[in-house]
């Protein structure tokens, strides 16, 4: 019998194809291995997904041989291989671009090995693979021997000192300090106390400084009790190796019961140390670990504190990376030198050694939901993959989203709770609603900085203490709408309002202290009933209008595109515009700007570290300003406008609402000052606000839960929903219209077991020129679920018009 090989290719289908092995191949060919093989004429690089000797249906003489084996060592562990099948599966998503998430780069000696054997000739698709090659660097580590005592002096002495006290150092970095730390080592090395070590570097700028060892605190009562039900699962965790897939439902992800756990601690509850601890254990069980966090939490301090427990034997994943460094971390993953990955989404797919542990913080983030190509939640999926491991998992957040309370209440996660702040004088913030329908507008003249906001300002300056005012809206005014005919300026390509932006304009604030365009004289409210609209009298210079779906950016118009009229108003308050407001009503105070126009990754690292020293006194931002950062002596948090974020039209605003406003009221009052923090709002019986004004997390969660329950929104039900686009509005409704009837004919439609709503327009009806449709698909189980879209595969693949797309997003999580 032949020796075959199933192998994952790169193009968008599910299955995966037969290959020989070729007998000079047979011992090296792994599952995990990426190969080169032909496929309709052309070499692919694909990956072996399993070998065995057996024999098939397929004429003998159609199956051809593999071309050329890539890699000696398998690229894909055991453990993630099986895990990324069971996640492909799940999402219904093609194998062969669920594999690529996980892939390394190619190494430029596997390309010149390939090159050599002529296999290169007519491969397509290995340019998608990045290369990259090899610089190495040589590192210092001291070793577990003992010197003689008395027989060190000096540099060597001092050098063995600061090894054993920081860990492995590059070279390079002990000899800036220490001229002839390299003549020091190498006698260091001979008499077997140190060890010299070349490889590539890292290079990320996470490592450039040097991270002195901290000293584990001691741990609070609910800390301690954490850290030991974690340590006493991780103890319990099942034999290192697993990964094959065990009985059961074949594609449930199966949230395993005491080693899965939901820590819900309170902001600035010391969740970090618990993690800390947690690794340690980990490691200390021999087994690594893999710490998620939301990309934009992934901060230099963050990472610090990392370092300074573990020193630099830490794989930082983020999407920053250059393909040399990330290269560097993978295979110092890959090749067991290093036990920890730290990273947002993607290092879901890290190559940790013999995975004993997942953490997930911030774990009800948004952006742990994948929203292109393959749509995976990397919450979920650590979930699995931790399960499939035999590792312990720990998903944290002060603000706990409505999927993993339910896993709790079903018994499938166990919570643990840290309930109060770590540092024993921080207490949680005084929280005080401002019901803009009662309060006007301060002495700024902007009704959305209302006068009991203005004040509290005042006195936090006084005090000099700091201020965050937080606001979910990019931009100066976030919509330009006709004065005469009240026709709003949109997207062309696009169904959503432009923004205005000022760009980097500073100039004098306008007479009588107010900005620009706030309550001119011709101000007007807006057909809406906004409030905040201004009248562009004299045109504002070098701004643009901007679209925030698409890349659109373009010039204000002279005039109304529906009737003429030169009036244009600027409508509705963006940070930008808060920024210059609040800079002019309070002009002794340093003022500035977090949010995405002005920060790339290091300048915002630069805003919170002025924030940091003290240097800024007030702070405007949008999301940006909201997460886990630590910054001691901020005192007031001021919402400008809690509404914003409610009303969309998607089941979980409530929730993101909710968790957006404890994350930012956590902001303040962090260490022995205390805090407080300002809610305005036009609608303040709204639960998430009157939830989160009274610290009541679980009182929020408990109704959050029951009404999904009584909408039927998860996770009271699983939810699929197919995403029809096309730049064609007939064609794309008309693909809605021949799924949706698909599925209600299928038997789980007709037997009710699935419901099938739509087909509906988004509520963005059209997106980068393309109008856009969806189907959505409801079932109390996810069997009938799945059922339904494997039913649907068929029309799917041809039974559609060609300019339709259509995707499939299995647990949506962005309804818009
Ligand atoms: P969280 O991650 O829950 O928001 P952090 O881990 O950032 O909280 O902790 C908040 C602050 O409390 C940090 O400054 C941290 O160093 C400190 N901290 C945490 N645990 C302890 C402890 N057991 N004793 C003293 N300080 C602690
Ligand atoms: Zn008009
Ligand atoms: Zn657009």
């Amino acid at each position: 019998m032949p020796l075959l090989a199933d192998v994952a290719v790169p193009v968008p289908l599910s299955q995966a194809f037969t290959y020989e092995v070729p007998a000079a191949l047979a011992a090296e060919v792994r599952p995990g291995a990426r190969v080169l093989c032909e496929f309709h004429r052309r070499k692919l690089l694909g990956v072996v997904l399993a070998v065995s000797e057996r024999s098939t249906a397929i004429d003998p003489s159609r199956i051809k041989p593999l071309s050329a084996l890539v890699d000696a060592r398998p690229a894909l562990p055991a453990e993630l291989l099986s895990f990324l099948q069971e996640l492909a599966a799940y999402y219904f998503a093609p194998i062969g671009e669920v594999l690529r998430l996980a892939l390394p780069a190619i190494e430029r000696e596997q390309v010149r090995a390939l090159k050599a054997q002529g296999e290169l000739d007519g491969v397509l698709d290995l340019g998608r693979a990045k290369q990259v090659g090899g610089r190495k660097v040589a590192y210092a580590r001291a070793t577990d021997a003992i010197e003689e005592p008395g027989t060190l002096r000096g540099q060597a002495a001092a050098l063995l000192a600061l090894l054993r006290a920081n860990g492995e150092q590059p070279v390079a970095r002990l000899e800036e300090r220490h001229g002839n730390a390299r003549s020091a080592l190498k006698k260091l090395a001979e008499r077997g106390l140190v060890v010299l070590e070349e490889r590539e570097p890292p290079r990320d700028p996470f490592f450039r400084l040097a991270e002195a060892r901290d000293v584990p605190p001691e741990l609070n009562a609910a800390q301690a009790e954490a850290a030991a039900r974690i340590d006493a699962a991780l103890a319990a965790a099942a034999a290192p190796g697993g990964g094959e897939p065990r009985a059961g439902a074949p594609h449930e992800p199966r949230h395993a019961g005491p080693s899965a756990f939901l820590l819900f601690g309170v902001t600035g509850s010391g969740k970090t140390e618990v993690y800390l601890r947690a690794i340690k254990s980990c490691l200390d069980r021999g087994r690594g670990a893999l710490v998620m966090v939301p990309e934009i939490a992934l901060t230099p301090q963050l990472v610090a504190r990392f370092r300074a427990r573990f020193g630099d034997e830490l794989a930082v994943l983020h999407s920053g990376l250059s393909d040399a460094d990330r290269h560097a971390m993978w295979s110092s993953l890959h090749g067991g030198k290093v036990r920890v990955a730290i990273g947002a989404r993607s290092a879901l797919f890290a190559p940790v050694p013999d995975l004993g542990l997942i953490l997930v913080d911030e774990e009800h983030d948004g952006s742990f939901k994948q929203e292109e190509g393959v749509r995976y939640h990397a919450r979920d999926m650590a979930l699995l993959r931790a399960h499939r491991a035999g590792a312990v998992c720990v998903l944290g957040s002060a603000t706990p989203s409505i999927e993993s309370v339910a896993l709790v209440r079903r018994g499938k996660l166990t919570e643990l709770r840290l309930p109060d702040r770590a540092h024993r004088e921080a207490t949680l913030p005084e929280v005080t609603i401002v019901d803009l329908r009662r309060f006007g507008a301060g002495p700024s003249g902007d009704p959305l900085i209302s006068l009991p906001l203005h004040r509290a300002l005042e006195q936090t300056l006084a005090a000099k203490e700091q201020a965050i005012l937080f606001l979910n809206r990019r931009g100066f005014a976030p919509s330009v709408v006709c004065g005469s005919c009240g026709t709003l300026t949109t997207c062309e390509a696009c169904s959503v309002a432009l923004t205005y932006h000022r760009g980097r304009r500073r100039d004098a604030p306008a007479p009588g202290g107010a900005a620009p365009g706030a309550g001119g004289p011709g101000a007007a409210s807006s057909p809406a009933g906004a409030p905040a609209a201004g009248l562009v009298d004299e045109r504002p210079q070098g701004g643009r209008l901007r679209c925030h779906y698409c890349d659109y950016a373009g010039p204000l118009p002279d005039r109304c595109g529906a009737c003429g009229s030169r009036t244009l108003l600027l409508e509705g308050l963006g940070t930008e515009r808060l920024e210059a407001t609040i800079a002019a009503s309070f002009p002794e105070a340093r003022v500035a700007r977090l949010d995405r126009d002005v920060a790339g990754k290091d300048r915002s690292q630069a805003i919170l570290a002025r924030m940091r020293e003290g240097k800024i006194d007030i702070l405007v931002g949008t999301q940006m300003v909201t997460k886990g950062h630590d910054l001691p002596n901020v005192t007031l948090v001021g919402v400008v406008n809690a509404d914003a974020a409610l009303g969309l039209p998607d089941f979980r605003a409530a929730e993101r609402g909710f968790q957006l406003l404890v994350q930012v009221a956590g902001r303040a009052g962090r260490r022995d000052r205390p805090g407080r923090v300002l809610i305005q709002t036009r609608n303040p019986e709204h639960p998430a606000i009157a939830f989160a004004a009274a610290h009541d997390v679980p009182g929020f969660l408990d109704r959050e839960i029951r009404d999904r329950e009584e909408v039927g929104y998860p996770p009271a039900t699983r939810l699929a929903l197919l995403r029809i686009d096309a730049v064609d509005e007939g064609v794309g409704r008309g693909a809605a219209a021949k799924l949706a009837a698909h599925a209600r004919t299928c038997p789980e439609g007709l037997a009710r077991r699935v419901e099938v709503l739509g087909p509906s327009a988004a509520p963005i009806a059209r997106l980068r020129g393309r109008y856009r449709f969806r189907v959505l698909l409801r079932a109390r189980e996810r069997g009938p679920l799945r059922g339904t879209l494997a039913s649907l595969a068929g029309l799917l693949r041809d039974g559609l018009d060609r300019n339709a797309r259509v995707i499939i997003d299995v647990d949506p999580v962005a309804m818009l």
